[in-house]
């Protein structure tokens, strides 16, 4: 598993990260904060965002 993380998401320099996963990259930045499942709306609003991992659950919402 790879240690290195290339992502400039600040979550990844905070102890106490408000989410379970990087928008960014879906690494987990908070393993306490997360979700089993989300609400599909939850996921479609922040796909909109243009987050391309969920924060809450890790699932990637935009496809490569
Ligand atoms: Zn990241
Ligand atoms: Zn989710």
């Amino acid at each position: 598993m790879a240690t290195a993380v290339r992502c400039e998401n600040m979550n990844h320099r905070r102890t106490d990260a408000p989410v379970a996963h990087c928008p960014q990259c879906g690494n987990v930045v908070n393993a306490s904060k997360r979700y089993a499942h989300c609400p599909e709306d939850a996921h479609a609003r922040a796909r909109r965002e243009g987050s391309v991992f969920c924060v809450h659950c890790g699932t990637r919402l935009i496809a490569r």
